[in-house]
């Protein structure tokens, strides 16, 4: 047949450009023409991938840059972004007539515009199969209104595990408790993915078998794992992945060349997440506590003095702690083998890349569907500790963990017997991870399948 041309269209947001540009490889790797659709901010981050070899087609939409913050402050710009994108992608499958459109599944019209154009319409989950199970059961179920108080745990009935949390880490969207018009996009989206041809999941079977089972048992087949998405592409710039690093490459590296297996501490909290002074003063108190060497990724501006640091902190880690301000280039840090530990928000890309990488978890979820991804990691496949944090928020975080809680973690994580048994699992979780993306592999066996799909699909249309 003729080459499948594959349309892509992520959120403008890292947390969703960075797994979609990886995708967009791997599709590329197939042989398959792929063309991703994005706003003027992104297009240096796609224009630095094709400058690898990797001969992706742009279209660039004008388009407010918003990032996903459901029920906060920017709900309206990103309502309004959503909705604003449909008629210059209408436009575009009009133009370009691509055999596929995959959609972030937060795009309400997406499968409607595809099915315009006589063409399936993919959703693109950005979280774990888990993640939109608990949601999903969290909606229909209502188990929060069990309990009367926020101190009494619930249990999420219909689950293959017995996964408790407390009221104040739900989200007041799937809590039902706003009816923004956030809701109502997620509503539409959340009823647009049922009505699409299928879904794609970042993940791996071995990960979460049980959950993908299910999900596609629903979807009559129609779901692919084709992740981890980190992993599925051999000539990853590990120094420029979403955005150029705050650090010089070399000098990260030789910083954690000169240390011993995995003895450093990681800690970076995404893209978005932003902490007040008092909860960085908290942290900070907490590494110097615990003694043990870290690389903190701070995304506030940092000249070494800041008041938010405790006194003298500079010169008493020197040499045993790294501050990087700004973008730290995660992936060449997670793959290094002095890090014995990534303290992170459970954002799922973060949190599947530290699995593919073997590295245990401290989770420190925030907002968004991280406090089901953190139940994931800790209480399912066992490869991480919380640090404790139970207030679901948006924001500037203040003061939710005390030092004494993290330092705690810290301590578990790094020098406990249990740590032992939690770094075991990891590891056989990476090795798990990297086979999955090789020949014969779960993922890249299903994405074999979701490319046949595509081509039997292109060509039934074509004969009518
Ligand atoms: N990331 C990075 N350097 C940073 C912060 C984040 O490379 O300093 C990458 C990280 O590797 C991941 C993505 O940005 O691929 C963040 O996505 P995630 O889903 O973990 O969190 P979000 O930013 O959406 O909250």
């Amino acid at each position: 047949m003729d080459q499948l041309h594959i349309f892509l269209l992520p959120l403008t947001a890292y947390g969703h450009m960075i797994p979609a540009l990886d995708m967009t490889k791997l599709f590329l790797s197939r042989g398959a023409k792929t063309t991703i659709i994005t706003t003027p901010e992104f297009v240096k981050e796609v224009e630095h991938i094709r400058q690898q070899g990797f001969e992706i087609g742009i279209e660039c939409v004008k388009f407010p840059q918003v990032g996903i913050r459901d029920g906060g402050d920017d709900a309206f710009s990103y309502q309004f972004a959503i909705y604003a994108l449909q008629e210059p992608v209408e436009e575009l499958l009009e133009r370009l007539r691509p055999d596929c459109l995959v959609a972030d599944m937060f795009f309400p019209w997406a499968s409607d515009a595809a099915a315009k154009f006589n063409i399936p319409r993919l959703a693109f989950h950005g979280t774990s199969c888990f993640a939109v199970s608990v949601a999903e059961n969290m909606r229909l179920y209502r188990p929060f209104e069990k309990v009367s108080t926020d101190f009494e745990p619930f249990v999420v009935p219909d689950l293959p595990h017995q996964i408790t949390f407390y009221r104040t880490q739900v989200s007041a969207n799937d809590r039902g408790e706003i009816k923004s018009d956030f809701d109502k996009v997620l509503e539409e989206a959340i009823e647009s993915v049922k009505r699409s041809y299928g879904v794609i999941f970042n993940s791996f079977y071995e990960l979460e078998p049980e959950y993908l089972d299910r999900y596609k048992e629903i979807f009559g087949g129609n779901a692919w794992h084709v992740g981890p998405l980190s992993l599925c592409n051999d000539k990853i710039d590990e120094a420029h992945r979403g955005k150029i690093a705050s650090i010089d490459e070399q000098e990260c590296r030789k910083w954690l060349d000169s240390k011993n297996p995995n003895s450093v501490i990681y800690l970076c909290f995404g893209s978005i997440a932003e902490f007040s002074d008092s909860q960085l003063h908290e942290i900070a108190s907490a590494l110097e506590v615990s003694g043990q060497e870290f690389i903190w990724v701070v995304k506030k501006s940092f000249t070494g003095d800041e008041k938010w640091l405790p006194e003298g902190f500079k010169e008493r880690t020197k040499g045993k702690g790294l501050i990087i301000n700004g973008w730290a280039p995660q992936l060449l840090i997670l793959s290094h083998a002095a890090v014995g530990a990534f303290v992170t928000h459970c954002g799922w890309n973060s949190t599947l890349e530290a699995v593919a990488a073997g590295v245990p978890m401290v989770t420190w979820p925030l907002f968004a569907e991280q406090f089901y991804n953190e139940k994931l990691v800790t209480d399912v496949l066992k490869v991480g500790i919380p640090v404790g944090n139970r207030k679901w928020s948006v924001g500037v975080h203040d003061d939710e963990v005390k030092r004494e809680e993290i330092a705690k973690a810290l301590e578990r994580i790094m020098s406990n017997v249990e740590s032992l048994e939690i770094r075991r699992r990891a590891g056989e979780l990476g090795e798990i991870a990297r086979k999955a993306v090789e020949p014969g592999g779960s993922s890249c066996s299903d994405l074999s399948c979701l490319l046949q799909e595509l081509c039997a699909y292109h060509q039934s249309s074509c004969s009518k």
